[in-house]
């Protein structure tokens, strides 16, 4: 088999005093589309930022391609590695286009300014997530889902092997969360992009990804494909709920709630 691009070698994390992440271990090939699941505070956030190299693991914890992360140059990395944050404060009033562009600055130098080829990038990234339409228009000033869409441009413009997003759908209607979703898939079919994505609605998981990593408390309950990993004891295990597992037109696994409160 192929080296896996990243590897998390028995990796803890803590912020200040307890782990909020113990013992994760995860190989994670070229060309995967996985989606890691899990209640809010079980890890996702910051296992995700360890992927991206916006938190620093211990010496050794964390390989890209065979190399440290400790030992790449930030620049080299942030060229391979992108991360969307989940949320997008804006101080500044930046143009959409402006926000865009600022993914090529990995592969600018201090004194040098964003060539043609560069504006090239640029515009196609912002084809391929319909943002051209509002590329003059301030960042602060667009909804949401629009915010979400920008970001993602500019994540694609840097033209990363590897592409890591906290939540991309969370805050979207149905027609965006789709929209996103096929956008990643098709930069995932076209060019072999690694997908990681954080993910809270489980069809939609179950749907896009090949592999899904279950969290629980900081720890790697599952990780295999939708079909190991969303089965009803797991799912009522971690999330403390009763489930149905139903099966939606494709046979794509749906979760519906066990017991309701209709009164
Ligand atoms: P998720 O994304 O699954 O909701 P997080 O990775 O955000 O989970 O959080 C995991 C745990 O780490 C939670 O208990 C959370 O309170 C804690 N945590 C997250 N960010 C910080 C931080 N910056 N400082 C201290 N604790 C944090
Ligand atoms: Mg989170």
């Amino acid at each position: 088999m192929n080296q896996p691009i990243i590897q998390v070698k028995n990796t803890t994390f803590s912020y200040d005093q307890a782990p909020v992440l113990h013992s994760i271990s995860i190989d994670i090939p070229v060309g995967q589309f996985i989606g890691v699941i899990g209640p809010n505070g079980s890890g996702k956030s910051t296992l995700l930022k360890l992927l991206g190299g916006v938190l620093t693991a211990g010496s050794g914890n964390l390989l890209f391609n065979g190399t440290d992360y400790l030992n790449k140059n930030r620049k080299q990395l942030a060229r391979s590695i992108t991360w969307v944050a989940q949320d997008h404060p804006m101080v500044f009033p930046f143009k959409v286009s402006e926000i865009v562009l600022m993914g090529r600055h990995p592969y600018l130098s201090p004194f040098t300014f964003e060539g043609e080829e560069d504006i090239d990038i640029v515009r196609s990234a912002m084809e391929r997530t319909q943002t051209l339409q509002f590329a003059h228009r301030s960042f602060n000033e667009i909804s949401g889902g629009e915010k979400q869409r920008v970001m993602i441009a500019g994540a694609i413009a840097q033209e990363p092997e590897v592409m890591i997003l906290d939540e991309p759908t969370s805050a979207l209607d149905i027609k965006y969360q789709i929209q996103i979703l096929n956008i990643l898939k098709e930069l995932n079919a076209d060019k072999n992009v690694t997908v990681i994505l954080a993910m809270h609605d489980l069809h939609l998981a179950a749907k896009f990804c090949d592999r899904l990593i279950l969290l629980d408390h900081g720890q790697v309950f599952q990780d295999g494909s939708p079909e190991e990993v969303l089965k009803k004891e797991h799912i009522e295990k971690v999330y403390g709920v009763e489930v149905h597992l139903i099966r939606d037109h494709d046979g794509k696994i749906m979760i519906s709630p066990g017991t309701l409160c209709t009164q």
